[in-house]
């Protein structure tokens, strides 16, 4: 049985990079028919703050990346650490250490001097206990390895080796009784049955670290996989010109969230030259020896790309529930029900041409927004005193029409051979009168979703 989770530091909101770990770990989990964990990595109370956890579960929410059960706190789990911690000195695993600052300075200081490496090492490793002076606080170090090699077998980086006598004797509980990261995260994940840790590859050395945490508590080790980094399309470390930012400021660029996990999927994972997939096939396709090693980079174009394509194979409602819910982002009084059918009723022709929600949205104006219509910079050009007469005197034949789509375009149709004009002619500015805009659906669609009196009535704004 698979286990994977995500366990974010709740000091930010939720970048971009977290969420491709999150999406990552979910896909794993989701394709083994395994379990996805959450836990909130609140141990340093200075730095987490209850907004940033909210952001995150807000972030993952939007993504839909559901995790089982509940959100695990780190920071509520302290007695636990505190007690592995003392297990593991009674295994003779971990001691006791009263080395005080300045002891520690002073041995780094001395060992640079004689040109060791600076890795402090404890007298308390093999002194006896009971010498200690009384009272004084202490920290409970992990007993490493002086000689030897420590191996992770990564599924991403494959077999990655350390000499052991490069790792320290790391802290795992500080004199306070606070457990550091590297013997939180441990423990954490053995409790929680994590058989599958996926995350950043600036994790890399830490696994090493933690393998001997859990071997000192006498635990087996899971497997890792280590992503490779987002990098900016220019190959440099990401940074918010590139698109570091946090999920909700992609919900608010109008991208779908399923726009998101197929671009975040791509971001480091392939399968074979596909580059659009549903989030049903990622799941089907996901496995880990299809994890890049190299860092992949981030772009906008594709992102872009993506979301266009997502749009136009979303059904039509789903696409109406998530303009909704971006009304709901921006502070925007909701269409009324009329226009929400409206709105759908057009969506097939909006949907065609729109890259994100926000550009569906601007295109769909002409049903959001009230008469009279000003037309844009480009489409007032189409208004001349020639357009207005065709205009005014197509508007007298369309008085008539039955107003079904066909009936509209027979009439058009009609209207430009009695008076031998393109139709092109007619259609851009009675575009441009309907719509204020030079693109738009069909204008006959357009007609019927506004019905003939709203249209009439815009007609006649435009050749007043
Ligand atoms: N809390 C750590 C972070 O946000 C991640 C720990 C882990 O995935 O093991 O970087």
């Amino acid at each position: 049985q698979v286990v994977t989770r995500f366990a974010p530091s709740p000091t930010g909101f939720l970048h971009i990079g977290g969420a491709r770990t999150a999406l990552f770990n979910w896909l794993y989990a989701r394709h083994c028919g395994g379990t996805f964990l959450l836990r909130i990595e609140d141990t340093d109370r200075a730095r987490s703050t209850p907004e940033a956890t909210a952001a995150i579960l807000e972030g993952l929410r939007w993504l839909g990346l559901d995790w089982d059960g509940e959100a695990v706190s780190q920071f509520a789990r302290g007695a636990r650490h505190r007690a592995v911690a003392e297990d593991m000195v009674a295994r003779g695993t971990a001691y006791r250490c009263w080395s005080t600052r300045e002891e520690i300075e002073a041995f780094r200081e001395a060992a640079k001097a004689e040109g060791r490496p600076p890795l402090f090492r404890s007298p308390w490793r093999d002194a006896d206990p009971a010498t200690a002076p009384e009272g004084a606080p202490f920290v409970i170090r992990l007993r490493a390895p002086l000689e030897g090699e420590t191996t992770v077998q990564d599924e991403v980086q494959g077999a990655v080796t350390w000499k052991n006598e490069t790792l320290d004797d790391l802290i795992l509980l500080r004199s306070d009784g606070v457990p550091t990261y590297m013997h939180a995260v441990v423990v954490d994940d053995h409790d929680m049955g994590v058989t599958h840790v996926i995350r950043g590859d600036d994790h890399l050395t830490n696994s090493a670290r933690q393998s001997l945490i859990y071997r000192a508590a006498g635990w087996d080790v899971p497997v890792f996989a280590h992503i490779p980094l987002i990098h900016g399309p220019d190959g440099a470390k990401l940074s918010k010109r590139h698109g570091a930012l946090g999920v909700d400021a992609y919900r608010d660029m109008g991208y779908l969230p399923e726009a998101m996990r197929n671009y975040l999927a791509r971001l480091g994972w392939s399968h074979g030259d596909d580059e659009f997939f549903t989030t049903e096939q990622a799941v089907e396709w996901f496995d880990l020896p299809q994890i890049g090693k190299s860092a992949s980079r981030f772009d906008f174009k594709k992102l872009e790309n993506l979301s266009g394509q997502h749009i136009r194979a979303a059904e039509d409602r789903h696409l109406l529930d998530h303009m909704l819910a971006l009304f709901e982002v921006q502070g925007r009084e909701l269409p009324d029900s009329t226009r929400q059918a409206q709105l759908l009723e057009a969506m097939p022709g909006l949907k065609e041409r729109a890259k994100t929600l926000l550009e569906l949205i601007d295109m769909a104006d002409y049903i959001l927004g009230s008469r009279p219509f000003v037309p844009d910079e480009k489409a007032a050009k189409h208004i001349t005193p020639e357009s207005r007469g065709i205009l005014s005197r197509l508007t007298q034949r369309l008085q008539n029409a039955s107003w079904s789509r066909d009936d509209l375009e027979t009439e058009c149709n009609a209207f430009s051979e009695a008076e031998d004009i393109k139709l092109g002619k007619i259609a851009q500015p009675l575009r441009v009168a309907l719509t204020g805009r030079t693109v738009s659906p069909s204008v006959f669609d357009v007609m019927v979703t506004l019905g003939r009196e709203e249209s009439l009535a815009r007609l006649a704004d435009a050749t007043a």
